[in-house]
Protein backbone atom coordinates (compact mmCIF):
# COMPACT_ATOMS: atom_id res chain seq x y z
CA UNK A 1 0.00 0.00 0.00
CA UNK A 2 1.04 3.39 -0.71
CA UNK A 3 1.57 4.06 3.02
CA UNK A 4 4.65 2.43 2.89
CA UNK A 5 5.66 3.64 -0.72
CA UNK A 6 9.45 4.40 -0.49
CA UNK A 7 10.01 8.01 -1.81
CA UNK A 8 12.97 8.62 -4.29
CA UNK A 9 12.76 12.14 -4.34
CA UNK A 10 10.95 15.15 -3.32
CA UNK A 11 10.76 18.06 -5.91
CA UNK A 12 9.74 21.83 -5.29
CA UNK A 13 7.41 23.43 -7.88
CA UNK A 14 5.66 26.80 -7.43
CA UNK A 15 3.27 27.97 -9.20
CA UNK A 16 3.27 31.97 -10.25
CA UNK A 17 1.26 34.25 -12.29
CA UNK A 18 -0.92 36.93 -11.42
CA UNK A 19 -4.35 36.90 -9.35
CA UNK A 20 -7.19 34.55 -10.68
CA UNK A 21 -5.61 33.06 -13.49
CA UNK A 22 -6.72 29.75 -12.10
CA UNK A 23 -3.61 28.95 -10.39
CA UNK A 24 -5.05 27.25 -6.76
CA UNK A 25 -7.16 25.50 -9.14
CA UNK A 26 -4.84 23.85 -11.45
CA UNK A 27 -2.95 22.79 -8.23
CA UNK A 28 -6.26 21.42 -6.74
CA UNK A 29 -6.91 19.59 -10.13
CA UNK A 30 -3.98 18.21 -10.07
CA UNK A 31 -3.32 17.24 -6.79
CA UNK A 32 -6.81 16.02 -5.93
CA UNK A 33 -8.65 16.17 -9.32
CA UNK A 34 -11.18 18.96 -7.68
CA UNK A 35 -12.60 22.07 -9.18
CA UNK A 36 -13.71 24.58 -6.64
CA UNK A 37 -16.78 26.55 -8.19
CA UNK A 38 -16.72 29.08 -4.96
CA UNK A 39 -12.88 29.04 -4.29
CA UNK A 40 -11.73 31.66 -1.71
CA UNK A 41 -8.09 32.54 -1.99
CA UNK A 42 -7.04 29.95 1.08
CA UNK A 43 -4.79 31.55 3.48
CA UNK A 44 -2.19 29.75 5.15
CA UNK A 45 -2.03 26.37 2.96
CA UNK A 46 1.30 26.49 1.51
CA UNK A 47 1.54 23.30 -0.30
CA UNK A 48 -0.05 20.09 -1.84
CA UNK A 49 1.56 16.97 -2.65
CA UNK A 50 0.73 13.73 -5.15
CA UNK A 51 3.55 11.30 -5.73
CA UNK A 52 3.73 10.24 -8.81
CA UNK A 53 6.40 7.52 -10.70
CA UNK A 54 8.69 8.72 -13.24
CA UNK A 55 11.50 6.09 -15.26
CA UNK A 56 10.55 3.72 -11.69
CA UNK A 57 11.59 6.30 -9.54
CA UNK A 58 8.83 7.56 -7.25
CA UNK A 59 8.42 11.68 -6.83
CA UNK A 60 6.56 13.31 -4.31
CA UNK A 61 5.87 16.78 -6.13
CA UNK A 62 5.32 19.46 -3.09
CA UNK A 63 3.67 21.99 -5.34
CA UNK A 64 3.84 25.45 -3.43
CA UNK A 65 1.01 27.79 -3.98
CA UNK A 66 0.58 31.93 -3.31
CA UNK A 67 -1.91 32.95 -0.73
CA UNK A 68 -2.86 36.55 -2.27
CA UNK A 69 0.98 37.59 -2.75
CA UNK A 70 0.61 38.15 -6.71
CA UNK A 71 1.20 41.72 -6.37
CA UNK A 72 4.19 42.18 -8.69
CA UNK A 73 7.49 41.52 -6.71
CA UNK A 74 5.33 40.64 -3.37
CA UNK A 75 6.32 37.20 -3.29
CA UNK A 76 9.28 37.05 -1.53
CA UNK A 77 12.05 34.93 -2.20
CA UNK A 78 11.76 32.26 0.57
CA UNK A 79 9.02 30.71 -1.64
CA UNK A 80 11.30 30.47 -4.41
CA UNK A 81 14.06 28.46 -2.08
CA UNK A 82 15.08 24.90 -3.27
CA UNK A 83 12.34 24.91 -6.08
CA UNK A 84 13.35 22.90 -8.96
CA UNK A 85 10.10 23.53 -11.31
CA UNK A 86 7.59 26.61 -11.25
CA UNK A 87 4.72 26.46 -13.20
CA UNK A 88 3.92 30.35 -14.73
CA UNK A 89 0.18 30.60 -15.25
CA UNK A 90 -1.52 32.97 -17.49
CA UNK A 91 -5.45 33.06 -18.59
CA UNK A 92 -6.35 32.94 -22.43
CA UNK A 93 -8.98 35.24 -21.71
CA UNK A 94 -7.12 38.07 -19.77
CA UNK A 95 -4.45 39.57 -22.26
CA UNK A 96 -3.07 41.32 -19.26
CA UNK A 97 -1.97 38.29 -17.50
CA UNK A 98 0.32 37.15 -20.14
CA UNK A 99 1.61 40.57 -20.75
CA UNK A 100 2.96 40.08 -17.02
CA UNK A 101 4.11 36.67 -18.00
CA UNK A 102 7.93 38.04 -18.95
CA UNK A 103 8.32 39.66 -15.27
CA UNK A 104 7.08 36.58 -13.59
CA UNK A 105 10.10 34.98 -15.83
CA UNK A 106 12.50 38.10 -14.51
CA UNK A 107 11.35 37.07 -10.86
CA UNK A 108 11.89 33.95 -11.27
CA UNK A 109 15.85 34.20 -12.87
CA UNK A 110 16.21 36.98 -10.00
CA UNK A 111 15.04 34.75 -7.26
CA UNK A 112 15.23 31.35 -8.22
CA UNK A 113 17.78 28.74 -9.26
CA UNK A 114 19.01 29.10 -12.41
CA UNK A 115 18.11 25.78 -13.41
CA UNK A 116 14.82 26.03 -12.63
CA UNK A 117 11.95 24.44 -15.03
CA UNK A 118 9.44 26.68 -16.24
CA UNK A 119 6.56 25.69 -17.91
CA UNK A 120 3.83 28.30 -19.25
CA UNK A 121 0.37 27.42 -18.71
CA UNK A 122 -2.18 29.27 -20.64
CA UNK A 123 -5.15 28.06 -18.23
CA UNK A 124 -9.03 28.51 -18.97
CA UNK A 125 -8.61 26.84 -22.35
CA UNK A 126 -12.42 26.00 -22.28
CA UNK A 127 -13.36 29.26 -22.40
CA UNK A 128 -12.58 29.32 -26.20
CA UNK A 129 -14.79 32.12 -27.26
CA UNK A 130 -13.22 34.36 -24.98
CA UNK A 131 -9.65 34.02 -26.18
CA UNK A 132 -7.70 37.20 -25.83
CA UNK A 133 -4.01 35.58 -26.33
CA UNK A 134 -3.57 33.80 -29.65
CA UNK A 135 -2.06 30.22 -29.15
CA UNK A 136 1.29 31.35 -31.36
CA UNK A 137 1.73 34.31 -29.34
CA UNK A 138 3.04 31.99 -26.13
CA UNK A 139 4.69 29.76 -28.40
CA UNK A 140 6.82 32.56 -29.91
CA UNK A 141 7.21 33.82 -26.15
CA UNK A 142 7.85 29.95 -24.37
CA UNK A 143 10.52 29.41 -27.42
CA UNK A 144 12.55 32.79 -26.82
CA UNK A 145 12.59 32.29 -23.22
CA UNK A 146 13.12 28.35 -23.39
CA UNK A 147 10.02 27.75 -21.72
CA UNK A 148 7.92 24.86 -21.95
CA UNK A 149 3.97 25.29 -23.20
CA UNK A 150 0.94 23.87 -22.86
CA UNK A 151 -2.50 25.26 -23.06
CA UNK A 152 -4.80 23.81 -20.34
CA UNK A 153 -8.47 23.68 -18.33
CA UNK A 154 -8.40 23.19 -14.80
CA UNK A 155 -11.98 23.34 -14.62
CA UNK A 156 -12.20 20.41 -17.99
CA UNK A 157 -8.84 19.09 -16.35
CA UNK A 158 -7.41 19.21 -20.06
CA UNK A 159 -3.97 18.87 -20.48
CA UNK A 160 -3.18 19.69 -16.36
CA UNK A 161 -1.60 16.27 -16.02
CA UNK A 162 0.31 16.38 -18.99
CA UNK A 163 1.54 19.52 -18.06
CA UNK A 164 2.74 18.54 -14.56
CA UNK A 165 3.91 15.13 -15.54
CA UNK A 166 6.16 17.04 -18.34
CA UNK A 167 7.40 19.62 -15.95
CA UNK A 168 8.38 16.87 -13.51
CA UNK A 169 9.77 14.69 -15.81
CA UNK A 170 12.15 17.57 -17.44
CA UNK A 171 13.13 18.04 -13.84
CA UNK A 172 13.55 14.61 -13.42
CA UNK A 173 16.36 14.65 -16.10
CA UNK A 174 18.21 17.43 -14.17
CA UNK A 175 18.44 15.90 -10.92
P1 LIG B 1 -5.68 32.15 -8.59
O1 LIG B 1 -5.92 33.50 -7.97
O2 LIG B 1 -4.68 32.24 -9.70
O3 LIG B 1 -5.33 31.09 -7.59
O4 LIG B 1 -7.04 31.72 -9.30
P2 LIG B 1 -8.17 30.67 -8.80
O5 LIG B 1 -7.68 29.28 -8.92
O6 LIG B 1 -8.67 31.09 -7.48
O7 LIG B 1 -9.28 30.89 -9.92
C1 LIG B 1 -9.77 32.21 -10.21
C2 LIG B 1 -11.13 32.12 -10.88
O8 LIG B 1 -11.01 31.50 -12.16
C3 LIG B 1 -12.15 31.27 -10.09
O9 LIG B 1 -13.41 31.88 -10.25
C4 LIG B 1 -12.11 29.94 -10.81
O10 LIG B 1 -13.35 29.27 -10.69
C5 LIG B 1 -11.83 30.36 -12.24
N1 LIG B 1 -11.09 29.32 -12.99
C6 LIG B 1 -9.92 28.73 -12.62
N2 LIG B 1 -9.51 27.85 -13.56
C7 LIG B 1 -10.44 27.88 -14.55
C8 LIG B 1 -10.58 27.19 -15.81
O11 LIG B 1 -9.75 26.36 -16.22
N3 LIG B 1 -11.67 27.51 -16.56
C9 LIG B 1 -12.59 28.43 -16.16
N4 LIG B 1 -13.62 28.66 -16.97
N5 LIG B 1 -12.50 29.08 -14.98
C10 LIG B 1 -11.44 28.82 -14.19
MG1 LIG C 1 -4.99 31.22 -5.54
Amino acid sequence: GHVHEKIDYVFKVVVIGDSAVGKTQILSRFTKNEFCFDSKSTIGVEFQTRTITINSKVIKAQIWDTAGQERYRAVTSAYYRGALGAMLVYDITKRQSFDHVARWVEELRAHADNSIVIMLIGNKADLVDLRAVPTEDAVEFAEDQGLFFSEASALSGDNVDTAFFRLLEETFSVV
